[in-house]
């Protein structure tokens, strides 16, 4: 049974915008990305939440592995060349909207249009607002060019608020939480109906914007805590706060966050994501789980792949005793319910 898939986090922009493909191999297939038109296809793969990320190429965060690791937590950006490398991946989502790959919306009457159609439905996330100036102009822009969700930090410092760094073991609680700048951010993302998404958020952000929002709290890729003790992961306490307010986890596929001894070459098998999956729904309700893979971000387990193994995964659920409903609900039911009360429409 294919199951169309709406997804909370991919990095293909990222890929197009280095040069490590090209529209045409992701309309045609061929390329070294986990997404692509004949993948998604093949897969169910029917949309998502594609990331805009700003990054340092003089920054190497090394591989997450050994018995325990702890890379330093990188600094701020440069806004400026930060609005540069985000400005070069709106022009790549634009370019495979106008490729046919992707059909961009802006709210989830579209995207509940678009999820049965060949193209995508694509929505524009910035993870991490290293681009946005203080005035909020850059973000007005976004917002203009169809920016629909945005996390405050990727895993770095900022402005705004700290990201949890890559370390393993350890709780989310790493830093301070937001600034005066970063409320003020919060709240101009509100008026704009920007969603808010708290993936790469340490644990005391979070608590600053569930303060501060009435809206359902997202963690669009975001894996247990319980069942893998690392600080990108959320804590049982996380995880109720989240349910309270009737908001949504999409569980990251990253081999890194679901194995339980952190190691991103881990050999994790589908029975270890639906271990996730089982505790993400014990604490946030059949409404509040959904899938962020992290495709073209992360090394995901072997049995799933690329967006083409996506059917593993629909096949695991159905045999942990899963039913269609609920499956349709995790595969992209609940993103589309938890966006529309966050968007209003
Ligand atoms: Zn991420």
């Amino acid at each position: 049974m294919t199951i169309p898939v709406f997804d909370g986090h991919n990095d293909l922009l990222l890929a197009l915008a280095t040069g490590g493909t090209t529209v045409a191999l992701v309309r045609d297939g061929g390329g070294p990305t986990q997404i692509d038109a004949p993948k998604a296809q093949a897969g169910g793969l029917a949309g998502g939440l594609f990331a805009l990320w700003a990054w340092d190429e003089d920054e190497d965060f090394g591989p997450l592995e050994g018995a325990s690791y702890d890379p330093p937590l990188p600094g701020a950006l440069d806004e400026g060349a930060a609005l540069r490398r985000v400005i070069a991946e709106v022009a790549e989502f634009r370019a495979l909207a106008a490729a046919g790959v992707i059909r961009p919306c802006v709210t989830a009457a579209e995207i509940e249009a678009a999820l049965p159609g060949e193209a995508m439905a694509a929505v524009l996330h910035l993870e991490g607002a290293d681009c946005i100036d203080p005035e909020f102009r850059a973000l007005h822009v976004l917002h203009a060019l169809g920016l629909r969700s945005m996390g405050l930090v990727w895993s770095r410092k900022t402005r705004w608020a700290e990201g949890v760094p890559f370390r393993f073991p350890s709780g989310p609680d790493t830093g301070p939480g937001l600034t005066e700048e970063g409320r003020a951010l919060v709240r101009e993302a509100g008026t704009l109906g920007i969603a808010l998404d708290l993936s790469h958020l340490n644990e005391k952000g979070c608590d600053d914007v569930a303060a501060l929002t009435g809206k359902p709290l997202i963690a669009s890729h975001s894996c247990a805590h319980a069942l893998a003790p690392h600080a990108r992961n959320l804590t049982d306490r996380q995880l109720d706060q989240i349910a309270e307010t009737g908001g949504l986890v999409g569980l990251n596929f990253a081999r890194a966050f679901l194995s339980p001894d952190g190691q991103m070459g881990a050999d994790v098998r589908l029975e270890t994501v639906i271990r996730h999956l089982d505790h993400l729904l014990e604490h946030l309700g059949e409404g509040g789980v959904a899938l962020g893979s992290d495709f073209d971000g992360a090394q995901v387990p072997e049995e799933i792949g690329d967006a083409a193994g996506l059917p593993a995964l629909i096949g695991a659920m159905e045999r942990a005793g899963y039913g269609e409903a609920l499956i349709r609900r995790i595969a992209h039911g609940n993103w589309v319910d938890v966006l529309r009360r966050t968007w209003g429409a």
